[in-house]
């Protein structure tokens, strides 16, 4: 299944009409995106918004932390302005669709979209040679040579991060068409 596919299909559940779904056969997911929002579907362009603001607050912030281990990772992100909100965002749509324990699986979420990296090998892929700081061609044990940390809450956490990347999607094609209208 593709990234594409998958945002569409978010979006297709998401809307309570038909013409959304035909929509998302006939065009692309950015259209759809869109399309959602203008039917009112989709409140997520400013949550796209303030996940990039997010996003940036987060690295500027972790460039000062080389080695960080989750938990400072985690206590960093709590000090992240914009993250109460998007968390908020989050939850609320985790809410809508039933989820149990909404906020403490749209929070996990968060923190893993903001710091993917496995927390092990942090993104090398491979085991360290013990004593050295060169690597061995052993694949990471705990991300089996991906580089990326294991996703929380399975399915739900699969659903919320789509919405995260389609909000993003959405967010940065407001920002792009805002950026050309300024251009002209
Ligand atoms: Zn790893």
């Amino acid at each position: 299944m593709t990234e594409k596919t998958t945002i569409e299909e978010t979006y297709s559940r998401a809307g309570n009409t038909s013409n959304l779904a035909v929509e998302a056969d006939r065009r692309g997911a950015g259209d759809v995106l869109i399309a959602a929002g203008m039917v009112g579907l989709n409140p997520s362009k400013s949550l796209g918004m303030s996940l990039m603001r997010l996003h940036s607050e987060f690295d500027s912030a972790a460039r000062l932390r080389e080695g960080a281990t989750a938990i400072d990772i985690a206590l960093l992100a709590a000090r992240l302005r914009k993250l109460p909100g998007v968390v908020g965002l989050v939850t609320e749509r985790a809410a809508v669709w039933g989820m149990e324990q909404p906020k403490d699986k749209a929070l996990a979420v968060v923190l893993w979209w903001l710091d993917k990296r496995c927390k092990r090998c942090t993104g090398r892929l491979y085991e360290r040679i013990p004593g050295s700081p060169g690597l061995s061609n052993i694949r990471c044990r705990s991300c089996n040579g991906t580089g990326e940390a294991h996703l929380p809450h399975g399915s739900d956490g699969r659903r919320l991060v789509n919405y995260i990347e389609a909000s993003l999607h959405a967010g940065r094609d407001g920002l792009k068409r805002r950026l050309q209208a300024f251009e002209v």
